[in-house]
């Protein structure tokens, strides 16, 4: 059992070597990453469950019992402590797991503190969460929805932006009644919707699939946000898909929908030196290529600047890819000590 967790990667993209901050003293800050300047990740320690158990999820070392891989924090005041220190974080965001499976009694020791003057620099809060498509009766029946829906319209009225990123795969996510009122009542409190998931084989590697996905969320008032790349973990070979085969997926479902449901970014890569979208193919200087960009990087000069990979139609992740054009090295590997995993 150990021997298999260990082979699954549980903690892709140096999770665990990189993005934990650490406090005044030196100390790390367990249940905290903060690997691009703006944006603070917190992991509350009761929102380490999920409605749902993904085979291909890669949070899943969260879930387990092993309390050394758990990188939980049940200290609301640490979190405090360090947005209080780092003026420069505007966003924050709850993740997991799913921190919707918290009471809405949790959700506001952590976030009602915020409204407060000396926090006015966090604007962005975030919360990520498949609840609206697994248990969308959080935001309908359960004891505490009208709380929950209450504290959402609190903090919009405190003036902050708050979003949910809403993990869907697939457009039957939301043809339920519940799943659309669950949709409707969170709109009616002020926050948004944005969507992402990953491509999978298998289930949505498909131009159809996500071209309807898309549609349906702008129909229903949801934000497509981010097209993932199935990351570089857990049962990955049953669910990967080639990097030039997403980027055409994408090409062919995006082309399918209005510039209202072009606000996804299309097939990105959660990797160590940070989040890589896949552009395009293209042939430069006699060399078929793949064109790449940062949409966020562990250094912010790196956003948005194109590079070039060697086209490779078997490659699945970022580490697999060469440089063009005969180069050593990819730009911003100098500054990450080389290994790009
Ligand atoms: C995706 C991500 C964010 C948020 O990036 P945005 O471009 O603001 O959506 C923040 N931190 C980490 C570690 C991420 O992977
Ligand atoms: S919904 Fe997200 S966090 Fe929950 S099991 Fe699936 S991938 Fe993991």
């Amino acid at each position: 059992m150990e021997q298999i967790r260990s082979s699954l990667n549980p903690h892709p993209a140096g999770q665990r070597e990189f993005n934990v901050p650490r406090d005044e003293f030196g100390q790390p800050l367990n249940g905290l990453q903060h690997k691009y300047r703006e944006t603070v990740l917190f992991f509350p320690s009761q929102g380490q469950t999920c409605h749902s158990y993904c085979t291909f999820c890669f949070r899943w070392a969260q879930f387990v019992g092993d309390r050394q891989l758990r990188m939980a924090t049940r200290q609301a005041a640490r979190l405090h402590d360090y947005l209080r220190r780092h003026p420069e974080v505007s966003d924050l965001l709850l993740t997991g797991g799913d921190p919707m499976v918290m009471k809405t009694r949790h959700l506001e020791d952590y976030l009602l503190p915020l409204m407060e003057p000396e926090f006015a620099h966090i604007r962005h809060l975030r919360i990520g969460t498949k609840s609206l498509s697994f248990w969308p009766y959080r935001y309908l029946t359960d004891r505490d929805a009208d709380d929950l829906l209450r504290l959402l319209e609190r903090l919009v009225n405190a003036g902050k932006h708050v979003t949910l990123m809403a993990h869907y795969n697939h457009w039957r996510e939301m043809e339920t009644d519940a799943a659309r009122n669950a949709i409707a009542r969170v709109r009616g409190t002020g926050a948004l919707i944005r969507a992402q998931g990953p491509l999978l084989a298998h289930i949505n590697d498909d131009p159809e699939v996500w071209a309807r996905l898309w549609r349906t969320q702008v129909s229903l008032g949801v934000v497509p946000y981010y097209m993932f790349v199935e990351r570089d973990t857990g049962a990955r070979r049953y669910f990967e898909v080639p990097l030039g085969r997403c980027w055409e997926i994408y090409q062919k479902a995006i082309q399918q929908v209005s510039g209202l449901a072009r606000t996804v970014r299309g097939p990105s890569m959660s990797a160590v030196p940070g989040k890589v979208e896949i552009l395009g193919i293209a042939e430069l200087q006699g060399e078929r290529v793949m064109v790449l960009r940062f949409l966020q990087g562990r250094n912010p000069d790196w956003v948005h600047r194109p590079f070039f990979a060697r086209f490779d139609p078997a490659a699945t992740w970022l580490d697999q890819l060469q440089p063009a054009f005969g180069d050593s090295r990819f730009f911003f590997e100098d500054e990450c000590g080389g290994g790009q995993h």
